[in-house]
């Protein structure tokens, strides 16, 4: 019996050696505890020269702190929101340093572009962080274990907003209404092509979730 589960096991790991490494880090964070009314706004692709300024003053006006997952180039060009963020009390994460096509990269391209990114946040902001979160979701086992490997959490969301697809103001309200329960992670973007709505759309979302008693906290708040 022993021997015939040695034998399934070493046929496990030779059909799937990937998923068996995988599995030995933590797997993708998508949302917090569900006992207490805690969520987390995110916020990725930035620094934007004007975008997340524009997001930073709503934030700051309510007292709101959430994450943002910046590019590591974007830091460079834009290392002026950066540092005002890191200032309110924001927390940074990792979202590469150049926000490529993350499918596509093996290990060790994977593992560059997080550590360039590292790089530029440690000389531009003296920040560290160890949250990661891949672009466009891609969560594969190579993602998984490179992060893993780094010591990064990989942290993903359970309410995507969609609003760099240009998603109406009442479009991203009625989503963020819809899908936010509990330790919600929020899916918004500081940096996209003009004409989205994000901004306007966290002037009416902040001060209704408040009143309904949620408290906004960060992605290491939320998930311990
Ligand atoms: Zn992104």
């Amino acid at each position: 019996m022993r021997r015939h589960l040695c034998l399934y096991l070493a046929l496990l790991t030779l059909l799937c050696p990937i998923s068996l490494r995988a599995d030995a880090f933590e797997p993708p964070i998508r949302a917090g505890s569900t006992d207490t009314p805690r969520i987390a706004l995110t916020f990725d692709d930035g620094p934007h020269p004007k975008k997340t300024d524009a997001i930073l003053d709503v934030l700051e006006e309510y007292g709101v702190r959430a994450t943002f997952f910046v590019i590591g180039e974007n830091v460079g060009y834009y290392p002026a929101p950066l540092r005002r963020a890191v200032a309110l009390g924001h927390e940074i994460g990792n979202h590469t340093f150049s926000h490529g096509r993350t499918a596509r990269l093996n290990a060790k391209e994977l593992e560059e572009e997080i550590r360039r990114a590292e790089s530029a946040l440690e000389s531009v902001a003296s920040v560290t962080t160890k949250l990661f979160r891949p672009p466009e979701g891609v969560c594969s086992d190579t993602v998984v274990e490179t992060a893993g490997k780094l010591g990064y959490r990989v942290i993903l969301w359970n309410v995507d907003t969609r609003d760099w697809d240009k998603a109406s103001t009442e479009d991203i309200v009625k989503c963020v209404r819809n899908g936010v329960r509990n330790g919600s992670i929020i899916l918004f973007h500081d940096y996209t092509a003009p004409g989205t709505h994000t901004v306007a759309a966290l002037k009416r979302i902040i001060p209704e979730l408040i009143a309904e008693g949620y408290e906004f906290v960060t992605v290491s708040e939320l998930c311990g």
